[in-house]
């Protein structure tokens, strides 16, 4: 119990699901799955703690996790940390997508990537591609920026398809200034050579799946994992909004419930709205359809859909009437009491729901029974 005591000033239960700050205390039979999920796609164990630290805790969590990735062959053939990138002279960018880095990785896995970095959110995207002439790299580019929109900067090596005319021309025509990094100082764009590397290290773990499947793994998780130099996912930067995981269902559904209540509450209101909605045992007459008095006397023993009732009448009878053929009974009858053992409608006597003004004639009829008031009902006043 130490390390939840010495939590106590932090745990909560939210909609019976126990909360340290925000994250969500797992217990120890879901453990396993959680440690499945995040150990998604193999990301190394400082971004498998980062990520499990932006949603869920237990104690000793981070000695599992490692655990988890020591017992994992696929983590531990690539297990050499990628070198760190030389620290580059570059400023952050105050606001994401103004300064993009692009590079080109391959021939991996007999194909040819594009990878594109964004300094400030470090949103990464990759495409797979067939040849990486400029014609390709502009067509790719285009893609990317019908999505976010274009860049003030973009910065490449001095690769020909970065420098060819016709690129040059692309970005001039969309207003992109180009930063080529020095001759001999590849390190200047270091951002995106450390990204080819997470890239390549990622897709090398990962065993399963075709290219474009293992690319799409990557980046989505790569994408919802607090990065370690902003300390916020890229999606979260670029987007000002987290994107929804799987790992988000171990939280709270509190939206779905406050729709839920709306929801509940506008029905009611609604119903009320239009003075049409009646209580469980509440008196009322019932329009009668056959011979004899126009309404008859009776109670609500259910509400058998959104717009009709069930009623019982003073012969026991039991019929179903739309509410424009219902109106409250003020005054106390006698002979009708609400009787507390009201049975519950057997399937055969359900018909198909009917908001029509057809006669029920063929009303099943219940076997009179001796009336009797619970005990409990005893000092109940009429
Ligand atoms: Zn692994």
């Amino acid at each position: 119990m130490r390390p939840f005591f010495d939590r106590r000033n932090e745990l909560s239960c939210q909609d019976d699901i126990l909360l340290w700050g925000c994250r969500v205390i797992i217990p120890p039979e879901g453990r396993k799955e959680i440690i499945q999920e995040l150990h998604e796609a193999h990301p190394g164990i400082s971004r498998m703690k980062s990520l499990a630290r932006s949603y869920v805790w237990w104690p000793n969590m981070d000695k599992e996790l490692e655990g988890c990735v020591l017992n994992c062959d696929h983590c531990q053939q690539v297990r050499d940390k990628p070198p760190e990138a030389p620290m580059h002279p570059w400023e952050w960018p105050s606001r994401p997508w103004s300064r993009l880095h692009i590079d080109f990785a391959g021939p991996f896995m007999n194909k040819m990537f594009m990878i594109v970095v964004d300094a400030h959110s470090k949103w990464l995207e990759v495409c797979v591609m067939k040849t990486i002439t400029s014609e390709n790299t502009i067509t790719k580019l285009q893609q990317i920026f019908s999505t976010h929109g274009i860049p003030d900067t973009i910065v490449s090596d001095n690769g020909p398809s970065f420098t060819s005319r016709e690129f040059k021309q692309f970005l001039q025509r969309n207003g992109i200034k180009q930063i080529n990094s020095a001759p001999y100082h590849p390190a200047s764009n270091g951002l995106a050579e450390k990204a080819v590397q997470t890239f390549k290290q990622a897709m090398k773990k990962m065993k399963s799946g075709t290219i474009q499947e293992k690319i799409n793994n990557f980046l989505f998780r790569y994408r919802i994992t607090p990065h370690t130099t902003t300390g916020a996912s890229p999606a979260e930067l670029l987007m000002k909004r987290k994107l929804k995981s799987k790992l988000d269902l171990v939280f709270p559904n509190m939206e779905e419930k406050v729709v839920n209540k709306q929801k509940i509450q506008k029905h009611y209101k609604d119903k009320t709205a239009k003075e049409r909605d009646f209580d469980l045992e509440s008196k009322v007459y019932a329009k009668n359809f056959s011979s004899g008095d126009k309404w008859l006397p009776g109670y609500i023993t259910e509400k058998s859909g959104p717009l009709s009732y069930r009623i019982r009448l003073s012969d026991d009878n039991i019929i179903r009437r739309h509410v424009d053929h219902l109106r409250p009974r003020q005054t106390a009858d006698p002979v009708i009491t609400p009787d507390f053992e009201i049975e519950t409608s057997t399937p055969s006597e359900i018909k198909p729901l009917e908001e029509t003004t057809q006669p029920e004639t063929t009303e099943p009829r219940y076997p009179k029974r001796q009336k009797r008031e619970p005990a409990y009902l005893k000092d109940y006043v009429r």
